[in-house]
């Protein structure tokens, strides 16, 4: 049920490119990315502190769940019989049609905006201020992934055939954005689609769907299962029905999943352990921030954080870059995401194992620049800490803790720094703060992550300027990146492969 809080007003202009995105890069597809909520419009204050005050009363969160919840092999086995079964029409219904139903998806999630907002927030944990651009980038997926989904009937020599049956099983950290590409992705290319919510974010994947569903998208097409144990799961994971998985999460999930099933065609965006490398031509002032903010914007908990941050040369003996950094993530409020100064909200559960370990205890030689603090007894509310002295190939340096906690790492030159980089397993983002046109590009020709970013923070990809996937182990199956032109391409089979551009 919508609530009554109309849409905010838009004036910011997201087709403009961003510094550090070049003009040549972008292809004309005629799709404009969608405004985030301008806070600098008295209205739009208003109108957040009208979501928040709903997030705060949690209207949403009492709302029913529409979803089948799934007890038993048989009910399993029904909902799997019946999504394929509504396959076949939403396949015939050809490109065109489907896209129509997608861009009004588009529209329905942009009405639906404080509902979205209201719900992550109290479900998840999340601030408006990054809710908002979440929601920017599902509703861009509709449209972007609309128009995509005409190219696969025009591709020259080739013919496309839809999977019939999509598996999307995403993550709680961003639980709109994530569900809603991998489903929409999945429906553009004519694939019929079971969504499984990660269970912390049952109610924002329910609201996503219910926009859908409202959009025109038939509820047999596009079914939201709820399972009440893990083997059914496995089971679902493992249905020879299925033809295709998304999975957004750790690597370890989608090693399970290919135990399930070896021959699983799996697209699974898994873990990262990302580092922002800053030289002494960095602008300090800019580069601490963007660590503070990649670093701790949803308390760390994205794929896409920094997790490591790396001084070079004389940036490593900096007094001042600790210093702005210091101030930086020092000066980021930490509470409630309905309280309006909060930055950092709430981490998912409490801290406990891996987690809990990295926000505590020290390895050798290292030191708190800013000890983590737990801020309440449940153990969700942490100020984040800083720590220092990470040395190469020690735990810090290599394991990824998805929460609010920092490592700082230094190295002689830039070279140095990269093979630190490259050491780690996974390659999902990476950054580097640099003014030298020679630093930049011998970081881009040599480090190892799929989404690089110079002079910006390395988190909140938008879609078709910075289409989002990793390398190495941050990537299982996945060829081609989210929110990209070539994404849609690995939601079925081709007669003659494509040329990808
Ligand atoms: N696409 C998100 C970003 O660019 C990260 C998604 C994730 O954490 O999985 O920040």
């Amino acid at each position: 049920i919508p609530t009554e809080i109309p849409e905010p007003h838009r004036n910011q202009d997201r087709s403009q490119p961003d510094a550090g995105t070049r003009d040549r890069d972008i292809p004309a597809l005629g799709f404009q990315n969608t405004p985030d909520t301008d806070p600098a419009i008295a209205a739009n204050r208003a109108w957040g502190d009208r979501v928040r005050a709903q997030m705060q009363r949690s209207t949403l969160g009492l709302a029913t769940v529409e979803a089948s919840v799934i007890d038993t092999p048989a009910q399993l086995q029904e909902v799997i019989d019946g999504a394929v079964a509504a396959s076949e029409a939403w396949r015939d219904l050809g490109a065109d049609r489907r896209a129509e139903i997608l861009h009004r998806a588009g529209d329905v999630l942009q009405a639906r905006r404080a509902d979205l907002l209201e719900v992550m927030g109290s479900e998840c944990g999340k601030v408006l201020a990054q809710g908002d651009p979440e929601v920017s980038e599902a509703i861009d997926f509709a449209h972007y992934y609309a128009e995509r989904g005409r190219e696969l009937e025009t591709v020259d020599g080739a013919s496309f055939s839809p999977d019939r049956l999509t598996v999307v099983t995403p993550p709680w950290n961003f639980p709109v954005a994530i569900p809603a590409g991998s489903t929409l992705a999945a429906l553009a290319a004519g694939s019929a689609v079971i969504i499984k919510p990660a269970p912390q974010a049952r109610r924002s994947g329910a609201v996503m769907v219910e926009a859908l569903w409202e959009a025109g998208v038939p509820r047999e097409v596009l079914r939201h299962v709820q399972l009440s144990e893990g083997e059914l799961g496995s089971q679902l994971i493992g249905h020879e029905s299925v033809d295709r998985v998304i999975l957004t999460g750790g690597y370890e999930t989608a090693e399970r999943f290919r135990e399930i099933r070896p021959d699983l065609p799996l697209l699974a965006e898994t873990s990262g352990k990302n580092a922002l490398i800053v030289t002494p031509s960095a602008d300090f002032d800019l580069a601490a921030r963007d660590v503070a903010t990649s670093a701790f914007g949803h308390a760390g908990q994205k794929c896409s954080a920094a997790s490591l941050v790396i001084l070079v040369g004389s940036a490593a003996t900096s007094e001042r870059f600790r210093r702005q950094l210091v101030d930086a993530v020092t000066s980021m409020p930490v509470g409630q995401p309905w309280d309006e100064q909060t930055q950092i909200g709430p981490i998912i559960g409490p801290a406990e194992g891996k987690l809990l370990g990295a926000l505590t205890t020290l390895e050798p030689g290292q030191s708190w620049l800013v000890e983590p603090q737990q801020l309440d007894e449940s153990g969700t509310l942490w100020r984040p800490g800083i720590r220092d002295g990470v040395r190469p190939g020690s735990q810090f340096h290599l394991t990824e803790y998805f929460g609010p906690v920092l490592g700082i790492m230094t190295a002689d030159t830039l070279t140095e720094a990269i093979e630190l980089v490259n050491r780690i397993e996974y390659g999902l983002t990476s950054g580097l703060h640099s003014l030298d046109e020679a630093e930049i590009a011998t970081w881009m020709a040599r480090v190892e992550a799929g989404n690089l970013y110079v002079n910006r923070g390395i988190t909140g990809a938008i879609v078709q300027r910075q289409p989002f996937g990793g390398w190495k182990k941050a990537s299982v199956g996945a060829g081609t990146k989210a929110g990209g032109p070539n994404y849609l391409t690995g939601f079925g089979t081709w007669t003659d492969a494509p040329v990808s551009v």
